[in-house]
């Protein structure tokens, strides 16, 4: 059965709106518009009413309680709000507890941009900063961290999930570091609730974000959890006017769109684990298909600790433009990120080791809830016959089928 085309297989950039969460969006729009915020009027205490309910709904699904949850716009406000407001709520005065600056934070060279940017403004503003490498699996592990911390450490931001290559870091470990360490901890974990069981208890984390868009429901809008006891977390607000969400993020509630992101929070929790299976058998088929059936494959990450339904995968000897062009009818992202004018190789691969050529010519393949097998065989023939078309057309696949070694060839210049 062939699929009706372009397929969607870029779930980790984001996923449609399920039509379910739809549905319970709509009423909010022309019928329940109340300001949450109103206190005199029905309509006010419906939108009021609404909002509380979604914010159990998204405190279900990582064990949190509602008090504990702040809405924000995505889940770069919530990075945002987590890693500012910490640092400068606990900032040090130089000095202080051998601090050489206003405190250290520790991170990652592999994280989101929405964690390294705000990470690189506070080291402006006088934070020191550790930039994690991580090692050729992608993993960040609880001894790397121990291994960063400084007396004056104030904030470790780890990721849970990788958003490029899916790769697993030692989430609950790190916090229980931290814990130890009197640390707070935030984890960006967009790409991993509604994926994945989550507790915050259990898993040590005192700041947690993630986004409505990533887990079937709309743009624009996120949460942050903010832990409210053992410890209780405090942070200084980016956004001030009106003191909405105690005072953390003013502003006038986006209802509809948290109505939405409350009913996209329920059904990951109900659908999580079959879910779960699903996707992991049809990556399991992407990825023993497209290796077996071709030769230099490489899958970048950890083999094992890895997102269900993601996979990154190298192509050598091919081109990573020419490939996106040969797999139109294929939605996904490439190793290559243009930025601007100039093509440049991802910078998580890069942080891994792998190189620009192999960076260049790899594929980020997601799949999500309307995913299915006929789609997944549909991909992999579409992958073969591109790769196998272009290495036909390329003198170093020749070379390196005649044995020749490319990396020691010494290119002669006229
Ligand atoms: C998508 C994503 C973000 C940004 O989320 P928005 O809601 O689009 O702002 C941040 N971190 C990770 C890991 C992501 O995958």
């Amino acid at each position: 059965m062939t699929p009706k085309t372009p397929i969607y297989m870029d779930n980790a950039a984001t996923t449609r709106t399920d039509p379910r969460v739809v549905e319970a969006m709509l009423p909010y729009f022309t019928e329940k518009y109340g300001n949450s915020a109103s206190r005199n009027h029905k309509f006010g205490w419906d939108a009021e009413d609404a909002v509380e309910h979604a914010r159990e709904q998204a405190a279900a699904l990582i064990g949190a309680d509602a008090k504990e949850i702040i809405w924000t716009s995505g889940s770069t406000e919530s990075n945002n709000l987590a890693i500012k407001g910490a640092a400068h709520m606990y900032a040090k005065t130089p000095g202080e507890n051998g601090a050489t600056g206003r405190g250290h934070i520790i991170t990652a060279l592999h994280e989101h941009k929405a964690v390294l940017d705000p990470c690189k403004r506070l080291q402006r503003e006088g934070f020191d900063v550790t930039f994690l490498q991580p090692p050729a699996d992608g993993v960040i592990t609880r001894a790397m961290v121990e291994e960063a911390m400084r007396p004056d450490t104030i904030l470790v931001t780890i990721m849970w999930a990788n958003n490029e290559i899916g790769t697993i870091n030692e989430v609950p470990e790190i916090g229980a570091l931290c814990h130890e360490r009197g640390v707070i901890f935030h984890t960006d974990a967009t790409q991993w609730v509604g994926k994945m069981p989550t507790d915050v208890e259990k898993d040590n984390i005192d700041l947690l974000s993630w986004s409505g868009h990533k887990i079937y429901g709309p743009k624009g809008v996120g949460a942050l959890y903010v832990r409210r006891r053992k410890p209780r977390v405090r942070l200084e607000a980016i956004i001030d006017g009106g003191g909405h969400e105690r005072g953390m993020r003013s502003g006038t509630l986006n209802v509809t769109g948290i109505v939405g992101f409350g009913v996209a929070c329920e059904l990951c929790m109900k659908e999580m684990e079959a879910e779960r299976d699903r996707l992991f058998k049809l990556r399991r088929k992407l990825e023993t298909e497209l290796s077996g059936r071709l030769e230099g494959v490489q899958i970048n990450g950890n083999a094992d600790r890895r997102l269900p339904h993601l996979t990154n995968m190298s192509f050598g000897f091919v081109e990573g433009e020419s490939l996106l062009m040969g797999i139109k009818e294929i939605a996904c992202s490439s190793g290559s990120a243009c930025t601007s004018a100039s093509l440049e190789p991802s910078y998580v691969l890069k942080s891994l080791g792998v190189g620009d050529e192999l960076a260049h010519s790899s594929l980020r393949l997601s799949l999500g809830r309307w995913s299915n097998e006929a789609e997944v065989d549909f991909a992999i023939d579409r992958i073969v016959k591109a790769v196998n078309h272009l290495r036909e057309l390329s003198p170093l696949w020749d070379l390196h089928k005649e044995g020749v070694d490319i990396s020691k060839i010494e290119w002669q210049a006229h």
